[in-house]
């Protein structure tokens, strides 16, 4: 099979046969257990990372907490520099590590290129961010006081991200909260390892070009016990974490229990609603990749359409036929539309979850199935598939992190398919296909959809940089990547100040003596 260049890949990134998986800007160490990185693209082993252990998580903690003192004294312009030249540094190193995201985690080239460019755009954002970290000026009651409110550095953010987006993730959150004065500890997901130590080994050049402490940007690997280094640790003010919703609810509870905060990224359940007026021409494409594109692991992946009955026809018609014309293959080949799910589990899920639809009633439009034969040797290419079903059975109400799309109907107003929509725990991503403004309005309006992504006349899938990205209840209501995300990497303080003779107290209250 051709090599797609990855070879050229790995070595361009800096990475090794075996390399360390705790690492403190350039100082690379690990006495940890191997973790092997097998591609779900062909099945073979991409490299070694050694995971981290708690006496190598405290050496980085060590150097974080005392980066994190020189750091904060750097004007935060001056931080943005630094960040423009990690962006300078990406889009040099765009291919390769679009490459390696999409061989370890298996998505498109295309995909992988995105994913990069998600990184190059958050940086760029957060070097204008750097300098509008404003606080208020508040008026005060009291004569001759002033009061205002201040954004200061938090300390060290944990970041916790999951093998999907292996890259962007992680750089969504290191430049807002590098910009903001911190530092950051990341812990990857552990089937994606290596793209976090090429992620590494790029910012590592920046900060060594400035002379800067190393600290700055650390990571460690592993699994959940590693993770759980970070959830339990109180010098780690701020965990982000990212991935399942299962993920979401141990790492929220953990954290609050020491007072810290969390900013939670977990599952979605995205819907869109097609309704009478609905473009085609932008239905197909939008719900065909929104349900089959990173063959359906997105967080934001179309999971169901909601059509309405006097189109359902028309429309099932159209998304079926296009399911035909998907070319299932080697990501790296740009020819082929979906590439592979991460592993066999991710593969016993999927069909797990079709068993389970057809046997709560659902009917089956499109045939799942499990690819065999060349080119497919990991196992772990699937068929897109397409299921009628109803928004209350127990498999729809789940994410399931496969390319299954559900489809149901609704009938009279478009309010029966909001409240379709809205009818999941989860609050991540929706989208109404509609020529018709009140429809779209209602859609948008406080009645409309509960979730924290709500689109028109586009899919579910996807983000831009510049949004706060983020979703409701079961999505664990984090926002990051844009608008004012970056007031949680900071702590806010109040301040008054007194430039009288007086000391008038506020509410009036006397007190004299
Ligand atoms: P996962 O929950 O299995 O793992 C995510 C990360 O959490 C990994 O690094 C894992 O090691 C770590 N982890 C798991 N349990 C932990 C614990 N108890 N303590 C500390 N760390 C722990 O998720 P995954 O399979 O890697 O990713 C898929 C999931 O992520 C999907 O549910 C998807 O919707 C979600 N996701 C959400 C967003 C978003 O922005 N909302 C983005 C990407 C992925």
């Amino acid at each position: 099979m051709a090599d797609f260049g990855i070879k050229e890949a790995l070595a361009t990134l800096g990475l090794q046969e075996i390399n360390e998986g705790t690492s403190i800007g350039s100082v690379n160490f690990s006495n940890g257990e191997i973790i092997e990185s097998y591609s779900p693209v062909d099945g073979k082993l991409i490299g070694k990372v050694k995971a981290s252990t708690k006496e190598d998580y405290e050496k980085v903690m060590d150097a974080a907490t005392s980066a994190f003192k020189t750091w904060r004294t750097m004007p935060a312009p001056q931080r943005g520099e630094i960040v423009r030249q990690f962006g300078n540094k990406l889009r040099e190193l765009k291919e390769p590590l679009g490459k390696l995201v999409s061989y370890e985690m298996g998505k498109s080239y295309q995909e992988g290129l995105g994913e990069v460019q998600e990184m190059i755009d958050i940086c760029d954002f957060a070097v204008g961010l750097s300098r509008q970290l404003n606080g208020q000026v508040i008026p005060s009651e009291r004569p001759e006081h002033v009061m205002r409110e201040q954004w200061h550095p938090i300390g060290v953010v944990g970041i916790i991200s999951a093998f999907n987006f292996p890259v962007a993730v992680w750089a969504w959150n290191t430049a807002l909260a590098w910009i903001c004065g911190n530092v950051c500890v990341w812990k990857g997901s552990e089937k994606a390892p290596l793209c976090s130590v090429a992620c590494q080994n790029i910012i590592a050049e920046v900060l060594k070009d400035n002379n800067l402490p190393e600290g700055i940007s650390c990571i460690v690997n592993g699994d959940y016990k590693v993770g759980e280094y970070l959830t339990e640790d109180t010098r780690i003010p701020l965990v982000s974490a990212t991935g399942s919703t299962r993920m979401g609810r141990i790492v929220g509870a953990k954290v609050a229990e020491r007072f810290g905060k969390s900013l939670l990224e977990l599952g979605g359940n995205n819907a869109i609603i097609i309704t009478p007026t609905a473009d085609l021409k932008v239905v197909v494409p939008g719900a065909v990749f929104g349900a089959v594109g990173t063959c359906g692991q997105r967080c934001t992946s179309t999971r169901r359409l909601i059509i309405h009955e006097s189109v359902y026809d028309k429309v099932r018609d159209a998304i079926v036929g296009a399911y035909g014309q998907i070319k299932i293959g080697n990501p790296l080949d740009e020819n082929n539309h979906v590439g592979p799910l991460i592993d066999k589990d991710s593969v016993n899920t999927y069909l797990a979850a079709i068993e389970k639809a057809k046997a709560e009633g659902g009917n089956v439009l499109v045939e799942g199935g499990v690819l065999e034969g060349e080119g497919y040797e990991s196992g772990c290419y699937v068929k897109p598939a397409i299921i009628e079903a109803e928004n209350h059975f127990e498999i729809v109400q789940h994410e399931t992190f496969a390319p299954i799309l559900y489809l149901m109907k609704y009938s009279g107003e478009v309010e029966n398919a909001i409240e379709l929509q809205n009818g999941v725990a989860q609050g991540l991503s929706s989208s109404i296909m509609t020529s018709e403004m009140k429809e779209a309005e209602k859609f948008l309006s406080f009645a409309g959809s509960d979730c924290g992504i709500a689109n028109v006349n586009i899919g579910t899938s996807g983000a831009e940089i510049g949004g706060a990205f983020g979703g409701e209840k079961e999505t664990g209501g984090g926002r990051e990547s844009g608008s004012d995300a970056w007031k949680v990497y900071m702590r806010r303080q109040t301040n008054t100040v007194n430039y009288s003779d007086e000391l008038p107290l506020a509410q009036g209250i006397k007190f004299d003596l």
